[in-house]
């Protein structure tokens, strides 16, 4: 971690100003405590509102505070009881024909996606979600809307975790100014990091800003180590972030071999938890 460094810039002195009386050490010693404090509070801002807000960023956000990044990270196999879930839950989340990379950019112009199937009939808050794609990343939109709703319906899912109901908004209600509470959105790595300012996701990342739910397509692409089925990584992946957008923060492994709880950060590191991509730890 440094101070910045921004050097005061040398202009010539114009002449018609008093020449400037040089700093006295004291000063300068203050002012560098300024700027390192600064710099510190900076830091500081920046990790609480990654772990608060849901930029699920690494780097200086997180290594500033050795934070989650710097958290040991579980490799290996994926646990017997994900494994066990992989077969229910590969069948709703199959990766498909989708590619398994993405380009670094595409289109920059998000579509609003009609989202397939309809509304469970579970009673709770409602909560209405849209689903948006960005163009030129190869990857089937409709088939995207249609993992998410699954997901989002799956009775492991934040419907029995927080008592809510998902109510898809279609874009006709969304062009008419109907604004949902939770926006899915699919993005090149390069709009993730758009829609995510001042989250630093450094194209890598995923996160959720301002009630929209950013899912880094090269992740959706490609996956982490840590889960080896795609599918459920997935699953990992529109839970997390739309559990921020439920007002979850991120939360740690509480025991070493436990499942993951759905708001640790598990693109980072799993800290010794299982690979786990529900809010609920049944099933
Ligand atoms: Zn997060």
């Amino acid at each position: 971690m440094s101070a910045p460094t921004h050097a005061p810039e040398r202009r010539p002195m114009p002449p018609d100003l008093p020449p400037r009386r040089p700093m006295s050490p004291q000063r300068r010693r203050r002012l560098r405590r300024t700027l390192i404090l600064g710099g510190l509070g900076f830091l500081l801002l920046a990790w609480v509102l990654s772990r608060v807000f849901g930029g699920d960023g690494t780097a200086s956000a997180a290594d500033a505070a050795g934070g989650p990044a710097g958290a040991a990270s579980a490799t290996g196999a994926a646990s017997p009881s994900a494994s066990s879930a992989s077969a229910s839950a590969s069948s709703s989340a199959t990766p498909g024909s989708d590619p398994t990379t993405v380009p670094q950019q595409g289109d920059g112009k998000l579509t609003m996606v009609t989202v397939p199937g309809t509304d469970t009939t579970r009673t709770g808050k409602t909560i209405t979600f849209g689903v948006d794609v960005e163009g030129g990343l190869g990857i089937d939109a409709a088939g995207f809307a249609s993992q998410v709703r699954t997901i989002l319906s799956d009775e492991r899912g934040w419907e029995v975790a927080d008592g809510v109901h998902f109510v898809a908004l279609d874009p006709a209600k969304r062009a008419a100014g109907a604004t949902p509470d939770v926006r899915v959105t699919l993005a090149s790595p390069a709009l993730t990091d758009q829609l995510c300012a001042p989250l630093q996701t450094l194209g890598k990342v995923s996160c959720n800003r301002h009630g929209r739910a950013v899912i880094n397509a090269m992740r959706w692409a490609s996956g982490v180590e840590f889960y080896t089925d795609l599918g459920l990584y997935r699953i990992y992946l529109i839970n997390h972030e739309v559990g921020h957008g439920l007002s979850h923060p991120h939360q740690n492994c509480p025991t070493p071999g436990a499942k993951a709880p759905i708001m640790l950060q598990q693109t980072l590191g799993l800290e010794g938890c299982q690979p786990w991509p529900y809010p609920t730890t049944g099933g």
